[in-house]
């Protein structure tokens, strides 16, 4: 490459970056990559689950560069196999990103909030784009100001850093109510927190320090209470300490909106041994995942999750011994 086709990619990988809204944190010298899968056509989806209307929301896609720590028990080989097996493509790890809006009683409630465009991918050959929701939100006709009330999983950034305006940390929707897993919040909030965190994830512990308390409008729910008429809260703890999926049921349809129990479901339904490096107490996400999985089949449940295929709902059939998502 020449001194000025050299200068010429890092400027375009440099825009790629603005315009997928990827943090800056990369030097100018890095190849900052595009975005290689194609987003869903339209980036929402209504379907209804007996006589709420759901809408999912395409927030955005996290291309993971392959890497032996990302389970403990599994090899990038096992991987790449089970990414296959579901038809997707293996040189890297496609993980979309996306919310749920549910409409009970003409109450709109947001389920999680998406990455808001500040999600930085650690590794250089890593893509992180996210903040869609709010666009595609809109485009399914829902103003951000008619959100009443927000449910929030856990506290990871691609669920919760849609909440917070970039630069300012300003409230996305200062009307709703944030409803927060109490478990969750006294997690992240505890001040001893940030020197036993690793230096890479300090960071993001400051940023929810200095803002999520000081907002009026959050509310940490302790157990499993039916949080809004019809959806109640399901301790699902392993992914973080408080994390927490949502039980929405109307008349005999129930959905589960797993967050991130099942993770991407060719790894958290298919392996559900597979401990991540997501996952925080890897054991703990386990027996989660296995309570969670003989319910949904038991109940004949749909389910969702934050990182399944577009559009993210679908049912759990037993495969042989073990289990598969099928839209
Ligand atoms: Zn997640």
């Amino acid at each position: 490459m020449t001194v000025s086709s050299r200068r010429e990619f890092v400027l375009s990988a440099a825009m790629a970056g603005a315009m997928f809204g990827l943090d800056g944190g990369l030097a100018i010298s890095a190849p900052v990559l595009r975005q290689k899968t194609i987003d869903p056509k339209a980036g929402f989806h209504h379907y209804t689950i007996g006589e709420a209307e759901c809408i999912a929301l395409f927030d955005g896609v996290w291309e993971k560069a392959h890497d032996p720590q990302f389970f403990k028990n599994a090899t990038v080989a096992d991987t790449k196999r089970a990414l296959s097996s579901a038809g997707l493509r293996t040189n890297f790890v496609p993980i979309p990103i996306a919310a749920l809006i549910v409409k009970v009683n003409n109450k709109l409630v947001l389920c999680d909030a998406g990455g808001g465009g500040q999600v930085q991918a650690f590794n250089p050959n890593s893509v992180f784009v996210s903040g869609k929701l709010l666009p595609n939100m809109r485009a399914a006709g829902i103003r951000p100001e008619k959100i009443e009330t927000i449910l929030i999983s856990h506290f990871h950034p691609d669920h919760i850093f849609g909440l917070l305006a970039p630069k300012t940390d300003k409230a996305v929707f200062p009307n709703a109510e944030i409803i927060v897993p109490a478990a969750e919040y006294k997690w992240w909030t505890d001040p001893s927190l940030i020197g036993r965190l690793p230096e890479a994830r300090r960071a993001q512990a400051r940023r929810i320090q200095a803002v999520i308390p000081t907002w009026p409008n959050i509310l940490p729910v302790e157990g499993e209470d039916e949080v809004v008429p019809g959806i109640r809260f399901v301790s699902a703890p392993g992914h973080t300490a408080g994390h927490t999926a949502l039980h929405l049921s109307s008349g005999k349809a129930e959905l589960l909106i797993s967050g991130d129990a099942f993770y991407m479901p060719v790894f958290g339904v298919g392996h559900p041994e597979w401990q991540g490096a997501y996952d925080q107490d890897g054991q703990k996400a386990v027996e989660t995942r296995r309570k969670l999985l003989t319910r949904v089949v038991g109940d004949k449940m749909s389910v969702c999750g934050t990182h399944f295929p577009w559009p993210g709902v679908g049912r759990i059939a037993r495969d042989g011994k073990g289990y598969a998502f099928v839209l």
